[in-house]
C-alpha cells in the first residue's frame, strides 16, 4: 500500500510541477492572470513589438525602417537601456510608437519577492514618464516569465500583460530565417516579438541586433503584401 501511496504522491507533485512550469513559462498561459497573446481575428491587423531596447544604433535603424513605411510598433523597453539612451526614448515616443515596461534590469521573475518585482517596474515607469511624459499601461515580463506577486503589483499600477503569438526567434536566427519564421506564423491578430536591444548575449550569439534590422524590411513588406495592417498592440486590448 505504501509504495502505491508514494507513487500517487510523486505523481501529484510531478503534475503540480508541470502546472507551475506552464503557468510561469508558457507565454500564452493565463493561470497567473490575464495576458494578451493575440488580437482579434477580424480586420487582418497585426502588432509588431520590440523588446529589450532601446540600444543605439539598432533602435534608430528600426525607427527609420518603420518611418519609411508609416508603420507603428510597440517597444517594451528596459529601464537600464532607457537611462543609457534617453534621446532614442524621446524619438520612439515622438514618432508615435507605443512604449511599454519590460522591467529595469531584465531579471527572471522566478523566485523574486513582491518588493523586488515592484522596484523593477516602478523604476522603469518613472524613467519612461520622465523621458516621454507618458506613463505606460503595458507590461511584458522578461522571457515572458511570470511569478507569484507579479499580478497584484501590476493591478495596483493599472498595467496589463502583453505576451506574443509569433516570433522570428531573432535571438538565435540569421536574417533570412527571422523573415521566414515570422511570416510563416503570421495570422490576423498576431502579436510579433522581435528585439531592438539585448542584455548579455548567450554564447555563440552576436552581441547586436544587426540580423533583426536586416530582416525587418522583408517582414514588413511581406506582411503588407499579404494584406496585413500594423497597429499598436494597445489597439488589441479590450475597450480600445
Ligand atoms: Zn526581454
Amino acid at each position: 500500500m505504501w509504495p502505491v501511496l508514494a507513487g500517487v504522491g510523486a505523481g501529484t507533485v510531478a503534475a503540480g510541477g508541470v502546472l507551475l512550469w506552464y503557468a510561469c513559462s508558457v507565454p500564452s498561459s493565463q493561470l497567473f492572470g490575464p495576458a494578451l497573446v493575440r488580437g482579434p481575428k477580424e480586420g487582418r491587423r497585426v502588432a509588431l513589438t520590440f523588446d529589450d531596447g532601446p540600444t543605439s544604433p539598432f533602435t534608430e535603424q528600426i525607427l527609420g525602417i518603420l518611418r519609411e513605411r508609416s508603420i507603428i510598433a510597440t517597444f517594451f523597453v528596459c529601464g537600464r537601456n532607457a537611462e543609457r539612451f534617453p534621446e532614442v526614448m524621446r524619438q520612439i515616443h515622438a514618432e508615435g510608437h507605443t512604449i511599454g515596461n519590460h522591467t529595469y534590469s531584465h531579471p527572471y521573475l522566478y523566485f523574486q519577492g513582491r518588493r523586488k518585482i515592484a522596484e523593477e517596474i516602478d523604476r522603469t515607469q518613472d524613467l519612461i514618464e520622465k523621458l516621454t511624459g507618458h506613463r505606460p499601461t503595458l507590461f511584458r515580463p522578461p522571457y515572458g516569465a511570470r511569478w507569484f506577486g507579479l499580478y497584484p503589483v501590476l493591478r495596483e499600477r493599472g498595467l496589463q500583460v502583453v505576451q506574443w503569438s509569433d516570433t522570428g526567434y531573432d535571438w538565435q536566427n540569421k536574417a533570412d530565417a527571422i523573415v521566414t519564421a515570422t511570416l510563416r506564423r503570421l495570422r490576423p491578430g498576431s502579436v510579433i516579438l522581435l528585439h531592438d536591444g539585448f542584455r548579455v548575449p548567450a554564447p555563440g550569439t552576436p552581441a547586436d541586433r544587426f540580423q533583426t534590422v536586416q530582416a525587418l524590411p522583408a517582414i514588413l513588406d511581406g506582411a503588407v503584401g499579404a494584406g496585413f495592417t500594423f497597429v499598436s498592440v494597445k489597439d488589441f486590448l479590450p475597450g480600445s
